[in-house]
């Protein structure tokens, strides 16, 4: 089993390059939650769906989120209709967070919740929410508290970023399916996902770090030189304190990590850090690196 760490667009798309190595079946991927939100009476779950449409063939890979080919018809009339729904969520993609909604509602948690949806699309690979309890990234700015989405999609990223932190009721716990395939996994990959807002919150939820630390962990670095490769990343590990770089997101796996993967191009030198081509916009690039992560962890 492999088994990845994952937000919606980075590590989506080595999880993509790894299919052609690794059979469906032998990967989960542990998704981050604190992007989800209810939204027009459904709950989204951003990177839990890149996911589900990932590995049920629906996903669109230019945005890497919503279904490929997917029409706007209730959205475009919901925004006529000053509805105040601001992420543009297609036809199709809203009947998944419909009956998402509405297995919550009905008392189902969201690995079941999730696990359903799943078994009704044909996918074959574990994809686990990090945890069964509602946590939300909320970014400070201005005096204000916004939820991720208001601040990434709404504004897109365009307020200045004080300060990033987690909300939740209860503390969140790794589910015992998390650890189960953190614990069971030949190796862990954490891919080149944003650090505070899709990695961190998955390594705070209760039981997930200790068991990383009796598995092989490799990390890809989402960084090249000072910027990342796209996203907000910069201006949210700045507001937590960290240099956007590779270096500091290493330092801030290190409890847990075994190999580090940097691009060939990163001009910021990360002390025994592996060097590949991880840019995955060019066809072929995301299969090479999931085969020179496999050689890594498997010594060959
Ligand atoms: P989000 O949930 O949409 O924010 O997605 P992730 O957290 O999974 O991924 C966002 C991060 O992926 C950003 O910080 C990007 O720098 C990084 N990223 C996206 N594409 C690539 C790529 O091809 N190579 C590398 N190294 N990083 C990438």
């Amino acid at each position: 089993m492999i088994t990845f760490l994952s937000g919606g667009t980075g590590t989506p798309k080595l999880v993509r390059g790894m299919r052609r190595h690794v059979p469906d079946h032998e990967i989960s991927v542990v998704v981050n939650t604190a992007e989800d939100l209810w939204m027009s009476g459904n709950f989204l779950s951003p990177d839990i769906d890149t996911l589900i449409y990932l590995f049920s063939g629906l996903l669109n890979t230019t945005s890497w989120w919503g279904q490929e080919g997917d029409t706007f018809t209730t959205h475009d009339e919901l925004t006529r209709l000053d509805s105040g729904e601001y992420v543009a969520i297609g036809d199709r993609d809203r009947a998944i967070h419909i009956l998402r909604g509405e297995l919550l509602r009905r008392g189902m948690n969201l690995t079941r919740a999730t696990a359903h949806l799943c078994a009704s699309l044909k996918v074959r690979a574990q994809v686990l929410p990090m945890t069964n309890t509602q946590v939300e990234t909320i970014i400070m700015t201005g005096g204000r508290e916004i939820h991720f989405q208001e601040y990434w999609v709404r504004h897109r990223g365009t307020l200045p970023v004080d300060e990033v932190k987690r909300r939740w009721e209860t503390p969140p716990a790794a589910t015992p399916e998390v650890l189960s395939a953190i614990n069971s996994a030949e190796a862990v990959i954490i891919g080149p996902s944003n650090p505070i807002t899709s990695i961190l919150p998955i390594l705070e939820c209760g039981g997930v770090v200790e068991a990383l630390e009796s598995v092989p962990v490799v990390a890809v670095s989402p960084f090249i030189g000072d910027a990342p490769v796209s996203g907000p990343a910069a201006a949210l590990m700045r507001a937590r304190g960290f240099a956007p770089d590779s270096a500091a997101t290493r330092d801030l796996y290190a409890r847990f990590l075994d190999f580090f993967v940097q691009d060939t191009r990163d001009t910021v030198g990360v002390p025994g850090a592996t060097r590949m081509d991880t840019l995955m916009n060019r066809e072929g690039v995301d299969e090479s690196l999931a085969a020179g992560i496999l050689s890594l962890v498997r010594g060959t």
